[in-house]
């Protein structure tokens, strides 16, 4: 057996603990005689999984009592529409477009309301965050929606909007567990887990308990109304059950690891020795703004679409796969989420200097 190191933006790269001992666990789940697969989703022993799943989360990103937390299914793309459908009171909702994805999310609340571009980092191709600190917030906003970590661009909110009193919804899809956060800033903030998680197939919310309520759009689909989830502690229907377990041993693997505090720390020293070399190399350059980097995807560009391909090619041969930027955009991107040990990014920065020597 032989694994790479993988850089992918998602699905990605997973403890390799956690693999290891799903892999123990296949074929007689503690006794059971089954895989968690092959579980009903009604039965004891995936009933404490589902709990301690949720009672895990909620201690390593300190959750209050009066939010919930929901599994749901549909991928972050699913609540582009839930979020309106479920939020959208007054019809009305104030977007931050800082990439493809919040303007995919924007696009998607149109279909439901008035759904406002208050801000956008369009002009220079996202490569910043704007400045979120007076914003024409409209008096009857429902919510200000953001995309807390750029995905394709590599940038990242490091101080949230200021909303104006009105509740933040973010999209966490791509820094999920990778900090500390503090929940009562946010009135829901969701994310797709095969980023930094889990499986594809599994979408984490975790929502203040007064914006769950029968009051949504007419002809929301009850699969897409939090309450049907809420009330039924996220089995209204099958739940994507195996995913929610390689979640809960993500989740137990972060303990381990001395939870968000000590990952943030981890993180930080990770994107330091990616930034350092960039910041150095007289071939690569990364694209982002230095205040508004992401600690978990790195964009970079020689320049020259050739080299890039070449440096692709060459990184993949030896080992350091899924540094393709992302289709839209081009030249490369590292993504180093919790998962990726340092080891991988201190090599890559080694094959990295070398190619620049030999391709000078
Ligand atoms: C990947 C990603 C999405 C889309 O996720 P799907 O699960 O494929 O719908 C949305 N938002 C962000 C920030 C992402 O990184």
């Amino acid at each position: 057996m032989s694994r790479v190191y993988n850089f992918s933006a998602g699905p990605a790269v997973l403890p390799e603990c956690v693999l290891q001992e799903a892999a123990a666990e296949m074929m007689d789940y503690r006794g059971t005689g089954m895989s968690v697969m092959e579980m009903s989703h009604r039965s004891k022993a995936y009933q404490q999984i589902i709990d301690e799943a949720e009672a895990d989360l909620r201690s390593l990103m300190g959750i209050p009592e009066n939010y919930k937390v929901l599994f749901m299914q549909g991928g972050a793309s699913q609540q582009f529409a839930a979020v309106p459908m479920n939020l959208m009171k007054n019809k009305v909702a104030d977007y931050i477009i800082t990439g493809q994805w919040a303007k995919k999310a924007w696009q998607e609340a149109k279909m439901y309301g008035t759904a406002n571009a208050v801000a956008s980092s369009a002009d220079k191709t996202f490569s910043y965050i704007p400045d979120c600190s007076d914003l024409p917030i409209s008096e009857n906003a429902d919510y200000v929606y953001i995309c807390e970590n750029n995905t394709i661009y590599g940038t990242k909110f490091w101080e949230l909007p200021n909303t104006k009193g009105k509740d933040l919804v973010s999209d966490v899809s791509s820094c999920f567990l990778s900090e500390p956060v503090d929940v009562t800033k946010y009135g829901m903030l969701y994310g797709g887990v095969q980023k930094n998680i889990g499986p594809a197939g599994v979408v984490i919310a975790v929502i203040r308990d007064d914006l769950i309520t029968e009051d949504v759009l007419p002809g929301t689909p009850t699969m897409l109304r939090y309450k049907t989830h809420a009330d039924n502690g996220s089995m209204y229907n099958t739940p994507p059950a195996y995913g929610i377990y390689i979640c809960g041993k993500v989740f137990k693997w972060l303990q381990n690891m001395g939870g968000l505090e000590a990952m943030k720390e981890h993180n930080v020293k990770k994107a330091k020795v990616m930034y350092d070399f960039l910041d150095a190399s007289q071939l690569f350059q990364g694209t982002v703004v230095a205040k508004d980097r992401s600690l978990m995807n790195v964009p970079f560009v020689t320049g020259d679409a050739d080299m890039d391909a070449k440096f692709v090619k060459a990184a993949t041969d030896a080992g350091f796969v899924n540094l393709k930027g992302h289709r839209s955009v081009g030249g490369m991107r590292a993504s180093i989420y919790n998962a990726m040990p340092i080891e991988g990014v201190e090599k890559l920065v080694a094959f990295m200097d070398k190619f620049e020597k030999e391709n000078r």
